[in-house]
């Protein structure tokens, strides 16, 4: 009977009172918003002024170029919100501010940017930039992805891959890519564009006698990161393999830098702390097609940003200056870290020759580079063409193509 009571009385209960109930408060004097989504989430909360400063009315926010267009000289960093409204059927919050503005936002919106840690640690390690997985020499052939040059540039999915791997592991190596000069080119130009350097934008690496660069020699080239002399350097180097020597040597040499970093912050940390802090002179000088340029940068040769992560490596022997424009106390010891760091590196280097019609693709201010020395004959000339990409570029496009992925799934 009681059962049946029941029954009978909610099925006279409106279905509204089911679903789940999307409801806010506000909190701290007007200063702070709690919004539960739904009855099954946690509440999350915003700081007034960050929900003022980001209004989406046209009057804040334009909405073609996605930019803020609120007046911030009048802007009132002590706002408070007067009134509070939840849309259910919208699902949508409206606020009415005491600076007489109201502004709505959309559920979906306020979840995604949301102030909870794990939102915010999802965000940036997903979206932002991928999580970087550093790497021993040992692990190369499990972490190096392949895949096949005309799939990059036919699919979209196997593009997106190919620039996940190389922002997580530094390193990705191409596959089956004709045997012409323009590969880099069509290779970079899928992605973005080419960025320029002092020695052009593609470039050739082949032995040549009386070369201005160190790369053009076919003596062992120690490991290395290209370009430590800008300040703005190119980030993502693209090696299309044309003519392989047949000699013993050609080989690739690879070091995953922030593991050895990672093994300098544990194992020896006074090493670590001055690689990190004195800022060694890099420098560049010559010329190319005529033009003199006399290139120097003054960094760390491990950079870290402030939140300790790190931001890049430079390491190279022949671009280090004579210059070196730090207090005299601390030349010998930084030598000492400096060789330690060398020696950590080098024996962790992973050795390995690719084949033509191979692009091999790495994290320039990640990874270090160099080569094994090799003998040329009239008939076998080992013929490399390389060229930069930008991170900024690559990360662009790695968001458009989860974005474009994302809306996919939900159309
Ligand atoms: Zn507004």
């Amino acid at each position: 009977m009681w059962i049946k009571r029941l029954g009978r009385a909610l099925a006279h209960v409106p279905e509204f009172t089911f679903r789940r109930q999307f409801s806010g408060r506000i909190v701290n004097g007007g200063s702070c918003i709690e919004v539960l989504p739904d009855s099954g989430s946690s509440t999350l909360t915003f700081p007034g002024v960050w929900l003022r400063d980001n209004c989406r009315c046209s009057t804040c926010f334009h909405d073609s170029s996605q930019s803020r267009r609120l007046d911030w000289d009048k802007f009132d960093t002590n706002i408070q919100a007067l009134a509070l409204h939840t849309d259910e059927s919208k699902q949508q919050l409206q606020i009415t501010w005491s600076d007489k503005h109201k502004s709505n936002y959309d559920l979906k919106w306020l979840k995604q940017r949301s102030f909870n840690a794990s939102n915010r640690r999802s965000y940036l390690d997903d979206f932002y930039r991928p999580r970087t997985r550093h790497w021993a020499g040992e692990e190369f052939q499990q972490i190096a992805a392949k895949y096949n040059y005309e799939q990059v540039m036919q699919e979209d999915a196997v593009l997106q891959q190919w620039l996940q791997s190389l922002a997580v592991y530094g390193v990705a190596l191409l596959r089956g890519a004709p045997l012409d000069e323009g590969v880099v080119r069509r290779l970079a130009e899928r992605v973005g564009f080419i960025r320029r350097t002092t020695y052009g934008e593609e470039f050739i690496v082949q032995a040549k006698p009386g070369a201005q660069n160190f790369a053009y020699l076919s003596e062992p080239l120690p490991l290395h990161t290209d370009l430590p002399y800008y300040e703005y350097k190119p980030s993502v180097n693209i090696l299309h393999c044309v003519v392989q020597t047949e000699s013993k040597g050609g080989s690739n040499l690879l070091v995953d830098a922030f593991h050895i970093a990672d093994r300098l912050r544990s194992e020896y940390p006074e090493d670590f702390e001055r690689l990190q802090r004195i800022q060694v002179d890099w420098n560049d000088i010559g010329s190319e097609d005529g033009r003199e340029f006399h290139n120097i940068w003054r960094a760390p040769v491990i950079c870290v940003d402030a939140e300790g992560q790190y931001t890049r490596i430079n390491h190279s022997v022949p671009q280090r200056d004579s210059h070196f424009t730090v207090p005299i106390e601390q030349v010998q010891p930084w030598y000492e870290s400096y060789a330690r760091f060398v020696r950590l590196a080098r024996s962790d280097a992973h050795a390995f020759k690719t084949q033509p019609g191979d692009v091999l693709t790495f994290n320039n201010i990640r990874l270090l580079h160099g080569r094994t020395g090799y003998d040329d004959t009239e008939q076998n000339s080992r013929y490399i063409v390389g060229a930069y990409l930008d991170w900024d570029i690559i990360y662009s496009r790695l968001r458009v193509l989860k974005k474009k992925k994302a809306e996919q799934i939900t159309k």
